[in-house]
């Protein structure tokens, strides 16, 4: 389904250029021919505190994600959320995790020690009885959007944390980037509240520059002033990661042969290959098959985040796996098979499938250039360019985004994913990769290591000193002029 930016102005009653206004500081630039996917048409619609109708035909689409079948739709159960900590160095994501890990995981357990599985979850008595979360332990965007380039996509919520003697920082704005780019609701957590400097209000100003509009303001992201050291409200904090996940709906179907995502593994010693695998769908036993990518194995013992030996893990829980053949890399899917000699044939077509894309992308790359997607544009496929604009100041990105609103896109339209002004990072080139994105670099320069991972992740930096130049290539690329050879 789809609306064009003329009717949803006339079914809102709302002046077209409020809406096109509204969408451009969301980094989408369009026009009133210009068509909006739903969930977009829905986004701008609430902005406007307009109320949208969801038929059942799209809550039942939403339903079934990368890890849901059709089938799973007939015993689908609630699930905790699966939560990821971000937020600029220094702003207190580590202290944060740490204080729900002591004060929500370790009261009431005999010993009191958790273990680091790159996962925990707590547990919350509520009226309607006992409630989880589950927190990815590795804090920040950078690991978040590494899974992602990988096609991972493990997180339902993002925290953000802004010190709030701070305030909104350049990794504020990239964490804030990275989570819109993927679709995650963001809560925001005002940290350091208890310090005599702490200017909440002065955070929550600076957030609404960046379309992040607190409820008590009447926009639509629910923020909380916390103390990650006293551990004042981080109750509320959790409370309303429930209400978040609540609305988000979350689901699976705990009947089935599990699936999910490898988070992170490691070679030990004494007990081979050790992986924390997220189950997101079914229910993952002690003696199962497994594959992940081309690493088979029989799960031979399960350790949860608590140290303690389990026998089955239901959706949205982590556990430590014993018993792979090899250790899988970080954001690979895992499959349960329900005939072991199945699986072992998966996992080596897999093997052989891996080593030929390897060969295949050596030689000719599957990269996402300018120059490809000009190409696209020519055969009339291309429906969107989207762009991370790295640049020297805030004064010549407004100035590019601006000219960037003046090209026509009725065929093709432009999706900024990031802004920002600095230095072209490791990190932009995943953001980059994650979203098929072409990096546009203005004025600015490469850092350290991001150049051998655009080139290992096939992503186009294109770099700039003259703005018409820039524009020229990009509407060049919209009407699939420029040369593809290049
Ligand atoms: P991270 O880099 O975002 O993980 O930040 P850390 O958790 O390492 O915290 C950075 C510093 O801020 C540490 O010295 C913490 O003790 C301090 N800190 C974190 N949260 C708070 C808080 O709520 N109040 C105060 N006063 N200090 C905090």
């Amino acid at each position: 389904g789809s609306i064009t930016v003329n009717d949803l102005a006339d079914r809102m009653a709302t002046p077209q250029t409020e809406i096109i206004k509204s969408l451009f500081f969301k980094g989408i630039a369009t026009n009133v021919n210009q068509t909006l996917d739903l969930p977009t048409a829905k986004m701008v619609a609430e902005e406007f505190g307009i109320e949208v109708e969801t038929t059942e035909e799209e809550s039942e689409a939403r339903k079934v994600t990368e890890m849901l079948d059709e089938a799973d739709l007939e015993n689908l159960h609630q699930r905790p959320p699966v939560v990821t900590i971000m937020g600029h160095v220094d702003h207190g994501k580590t202290s944060l995790l740490d204080y729900i890990r002591q004060a929500k995981v370790a009261q009431g357990e005999a010993g009191g020690i958790t273990q680091h599985i790159g996962a925990y979850h707590v547990d919350l008595e509520q009226e309607s009885g006992s409630r989880q979360i589950v927190f990815l332990d590795t804090p920040g965007h950078e690991a978040f959007t590494a899974m992602r380039a990988r096609g991972a996509r493990v997180t339902d919520i993002a925290i953000l944390v802004v010190a709030a003697d701070d305030g909104v920082r350049p990794q504020t704005i990239e964490a804030i980037s990275h989570a819109k780019a993927a679709g995650v609701p963001i809560v925001v957590a005002i940290n350091k509240i208890d310090k005599e400097t702490a200017q909440p209000d002065r955070v929550k100003q600076e957030l609404m520059e960046h379309n992040l509009v607190p409820e008590e303001w009447g926009g639509d992201t629910i923020m909380v002033p916390v103390s990650a050291i006293t551990g004042e409200s981080v109750d509320t904090l959790l409370e309303m990661l429930l209400l978040v996940s609540e609305v988000e709906d979350l689901h699976a179907n705990p009947d089935r042969l599990a699936r999910g995502t490898v988070i992170e593994a490691h070679l030990d010693k004494a007990r081979g290959p050790v992986a924390t695998l997220l189950v997101q769908n079914g229910t993952l036993n002690v003696g199962d098959a497994i594959v992940a990518g081309a690493v088979f194995g029989k799960v031979r013992a399960m350790i949860d985040d608590r140290g303690d030996r389990v026998e089955s893990t239901l959706p949205s829980f982590a556990v430590e796996v014993l018993g792979l053949n090899d250790v899988p890399p970080a954001g690979e899917e895992f499959e349960v098979y329900a005939d072991e000699k199945e699986a072992r044939a998966a996992a080596d077509a897999r093997a052989v499938e891996q080593r030929q894309s390897r060969l295949q992308q050596a030689m000719a790359s599957r990269r996402v250039t300018l120059n490809s997607l000009s190409a696209k544009a020519q055969e009339g496929d291309l429906k969107e360019l989207n762009l991370v604009l790295k640049g020297d100041v805030q004064g010549s990105l407004e100035a590019i985004l601006a000219s960037l609103q003046q090209l026509p896109q009725d065929e093709v339209q432009i999706r900024v994913l990031m802004a920002a002004p600095g230095e072209i990072t490791e990190t932009d080139v995943d953001l980059a990769a994650a979203s098929s994105a072409v990096i546009i670099g203005f004025n600015t320069t490469l850092a350290p290591g991001a150049r051998q991972s655009a080139d290992r992740l096939g992503v186009d930096i294109r770099d700039y000193e003259i703005i018409y130049k820039l524009l020229e290539d990009i509407e060049g690329a919209m009407e699939g002029l420029l040369d593809p050879e290049q």
